[in-house]
């Protein structure tokens, strides 16, 4: 069985994401969308949040499946018998940081490869960064994200 893995925040999940997670899904048996826990960022969703608009974003994909990944991806990416760890590459800008990662991680672990993938040019532009900006100043984000997302964005708001 090949097994990918799919790290990110997913803070919140994006069409973007999930346009690379759908091509993912068509190409290996399973995938595994890690979401990163413990991380240094500070995050607008919660770990709980993050996770239930993730699994919620992937339900129609049967072979998608989201974990939480505390510790090196590499590793969990062993203990899961994954062969490969995916990441998107939306621009040149991301090229650099990926190359790093990619390259040590590969060091940590031979046997893992990554391999990056191109998100349609839609969403070439998009992170979920620039989501949480827009929707903290009332934009519609319908387009660029999943309706449980736009939902909880709009929950969010209303809290503030
Ligand atoms: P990280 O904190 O690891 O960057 P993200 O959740 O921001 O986590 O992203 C996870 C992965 O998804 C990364 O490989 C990133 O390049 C990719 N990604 C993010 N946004 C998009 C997008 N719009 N299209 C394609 N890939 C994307």
């Amino acid at each position: 069985m090949r097994v990918a893995v799919y790290p990110g925040t997913f803070d919140p999940i994006t069409n973007g994401h999930i346009d690379i997670i759908a091509r993912s899904a068509r190409m290996f048996d399973r995938v595994i969308v890690a979401l990163a826990v413990n991380s240094a960022k500070h995050t607008l969703f919660s770990e709980e949040e993050r996770f239930a608009l993730a699994a919620e974003s992937l339900q129609a994909h049967a072979n998608v499946e989201v974990k939480r990944c505390s510790g090196l991806i590499v590793e969990f990416a062993a203990a899961e018998g994954a062969l490969a760890i995916v990441r998107g590459l939306r621009a040149v800008t991301d090229f650099e940081y990926e190359m790093q990662m990619a390259l040590m991680n590969r060091k940590l672990r031979e046997e893992i490869s990554t391999i990056f993938m191109m998100p349609n040019e839609r969403y070439s532009y998009l992170n979920s960064t620039i989501i949480r900006e827009l929707s903290r100043y009332d934009a519609d984000v319908k387009e660029f994200v999943p309706d449980c997302v736009v939902r909880a964005l709009r929950a969010k708001r209303g809290k503030e």
